[in-house]
């Protein structure tokens, strides 16, 4: 199980080699994702990967070309949750099961919106969620939240149902 979440874990890391941003601040696409921009540069004398922003010139190493984030987040704990709310398990559940807030179930889903293309090859590959379900968990981010057929907590004032 461990090895599995590992590798799951490397999968998306590998992945989301292709979302990697300029972490150069003064480039126009400082912070951006798939813009093409960068491109692999040969290796450090240390051995590690080096990439080059086309836009500005500049290189890097992967660790700051990557939001702290992506190397730091435990993802097999996040694509497990989206796919049991692909799959139709309300976030509430998973928020219980894993023992931590609704938000953060939903933040989860909202920054992998941001890494789709990443989340969804993993998904479909390793998880048997089909596109209709992907679909309908990034109806999610769109909804902020809202889902056919799930009653979220009713705020006062904010439906307008029953008030003179
Ligand atoms: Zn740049």
């Amino acid at each position: 199980m461990v090895r599995d979440r590992e590798q799951t874990t490397r999968q998306v890391q590998q992945l989301l080699e292709k979302d990697r941003t300029c972490p150069n601040e003064a480039c126009p696409d400082f912070g951006k994702t798939k813009t093409g921009n960068i491109i692999k540069y040969g290796h450090t004398d240390g051995g590690r990967q080096r990439y080059l922003c086309r836009t500005c010139g500049k290189t890097f190493t992967a660790t700051r070309g990557t939001p702290f984030y992506l190397l730091k987040t435990n993802w097999a704990d996040i694509i497990e949750a989206l796919a049991a709310v692909a799959m139709g398990a309300p976030p509430e559940a998973i928020a219980e099961a894993k023992k931590i807030k609704v938000e953060t179930v939903l933040r989860w889903i909202q920054r992998a919106s941001e890494h789709a293309e990443a989340v969804e090859e993993i998904l479909l590959r390793n998880f048997r969620v089909t596109r209709v379900e992907l679909d309908e968990l990034w109806s999610y981010v769109k909804n902020k939240g809202e889902k056919k057929g799930i009653r979220k907590p009713t705020k006062p004032g904010h439906s307008g149902v029953g008030e003179p």
